[in-house]
């Protein structure tokens, strides 16, 4: 059975003027401080729609970051008060996704590591029955076009309708110069399956680096994508997680400067 997605187009649940999607973010919310001067640096850029923050973090090994969890919500509060942008914040459980929007979390996002097991995205998709709010969905960690798939369809089949998808790139255990392999193809077969899913392309989870986050932004605008989500830190080499790829804002204002983006479509 194949479930047909009703998806609200993305201008419908916010608003871009026609251009890409910008959100940006640190990868985790670490102190109130840190969030909020990330925050109110992206907005001075004038260019980004969304701020990100993870405060769950599924770090693949036990010992290393996992995220403040509900104290950074009230921060992110703050953040949404001095900026009056919307942010995102990466859901994994049900309980995650009550805590998220009792904080008013604007958008949620489904990460690489839940993508993968059904259960849990079913989880979460029932958790969201009834619930109004938009829902984005990276791909999951290993190239397994079906799991993507399938967990938009448990979440349309929950009744979202705000969907996105958010591609990371892959883990193919061959050698690569990138973090994640983006396997572009992959991509453009799912907007195949859903023409209608905007997509989102994340350089940031595919480079692992620095240095390589401007051919993958521009090969996402070149593939015609709806958006980007960038991680930036006020301080990326003391990030406490995923250091080596944030950029701070003024890199990823310059970095957006420099993107040749489609024009507007009218
Ligand atoms: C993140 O966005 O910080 C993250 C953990 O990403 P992914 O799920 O793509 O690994
Ligand atoms: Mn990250």
């Amino acid at each position: 059975m194949k479930v047909e997605l009703a998806v609200e187009p993305l201008g419908s649940w916010i608003e871009t003027n026609g251009k890409p999607l910008i959100i940006a973010g640190p990868c985790s919310a670490e102190t109130e401080d840190q969030l909020v001067e990330t925050a109110r640096q992206l907005k001075a850029l004038g260019a980004v729609h969304v701020i990100r923050a993870g405060v769950w973090k599924p770090r693949t090994r036990p010992g290393s970051f996992e995220g403040m969890g509900e104290a950074a919500l009230p921060w992110i509060q703050r953040a949404k008060a001095e900026t009056g942008l919307p942010f995102a914040v990466e859901v994994a459980t049900p309980e995650h996704i009550e805590l998220a929007l009792k904080y008013g979390v604007d958008i949620l996002w489904v990460g690489a590591r839940t993508t993968v097991n059904p259960f849990n995205v079913q989880e979460i998709a029932d958790a969201l029955r009834g619930v109004d709010v938009p829902v984005l969905v990276k791909n999951p960690v290993n190239p397994d076009l079906a799991l993507w798939v399938g967990a938009f369809e448990r979440l349309a089949g929950a009744g979202i309708k705000k969907l996105g998808a958010i591609h990371r790139g892959f883990a193919t255990g061959e050698a690569s110069k990138y973090r994640n392999v983006p396997m572009w193809q992959m991509a453009i077969e799912l907007k195949s399956i859903f023409p209608q899913l905007p997509l989102i392309g994340d350089p940031s989870h595919m480079a692992g680096k620095r240095a390589y986050l401007n051919e993958l932004a521009q090969m996402a605008m070149d593939l015609n994508y709806d958006g980007l989500i960038v991680e930036s830190h006020i301080d990326p080499d003391k990030a406490w997680s995923d250091a080596a790829q944030q950029l701070t804002p003024a890199a990823f204002g310059e970095m957006l400067d420099h993107l040749q983006i489609r024009q507007v479509e009218s």
